[in-house]
């Protein structure tokens, strides 16, 4: 379900919050130090900033990073007991995440249907016009609209999947392509 290396919700939730504008293979790099030095939320509300920013640092933004762990960390210990919660709105509440961040946490832990839009899904979705969008938000309820709600979290994973092997941002390998014949786009790369 997902190329980040977590072993609950809550580290599942600090990885997400880390993989903004840095790559999975890189968090997996990152977290098991941090994991091991804060275990909890308890320990990760309470980390001191400068030895959170170090062990994250090469993550990229490492200092909002720092800001929202440790702020989504004390969220989760003041409101939830120390919980991850399980629907979207209390989850956009928590500093850091985002949509995509609330829909990965609600598709992978709580197994709700759910489609996170990244920028794989973003670009693959539009070239192919299963959806016409201008924001994530948008590109959300579009996809929600044109594929079934229980296909939804395996699409998330299947738009991904296909941008980052074939449907490249700058270069898409369309005379490679399963789709070609039915993507709109493809003529504007060939
Ligand atoms: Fe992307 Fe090209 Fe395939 Fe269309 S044909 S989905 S633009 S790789």
């Amino acid at each position: 379900m997902t190329a980040l290396h977590y072993q609950n919700p809550f580290q599942l939730l600090v990885a997400v919050i880390l993989s903004a504008q840095c790559t999975d293979a890189r968090v997996n790099l990152v977290t098991p130090e941090l994991f091991a030095r804060y275990s909890t939320p308890q320990a990760l509300a309470s980390a001191k900033r400068r030895d959170l920013e170090r062990i994250i640092k090469s993550c990229g933004f490492f200092r909002m990073k720092t800001r929202n762990l440790i702020g989504a960390s004390s969220m989760l210990v003041e409101r939830y007991r120390g919980q991850v919660p399980s629907t979207i709105d209390e989850l956009l509440e928590l500093p850091g995440v985002g949509r995509k961040t609330a829909n990965v946490i609600l598709a992978v832990v709580f197994g709700q249907a759910a489609i996170a839009v990244d920028t794989h899904v973003f670009r693959v979705a539009n070239r192919l016009r299963l959806a016409r969008a201008t924001t994530s938000a948008k590109m959300e309820l579009a996809l929600q609209r044109v594929i079934p709600q229980a296909q939804w979290s395996h699409a998330h994973h299947w738009l991904i999947y296909h941008g980052r092997q074939v449907c490249h941002a700058r270069k898409p390998a369309c005379p490679q392509c399963v789709l070609l014949d039915l993507c709109p786009s493809a003529k504007y790369f060939l």
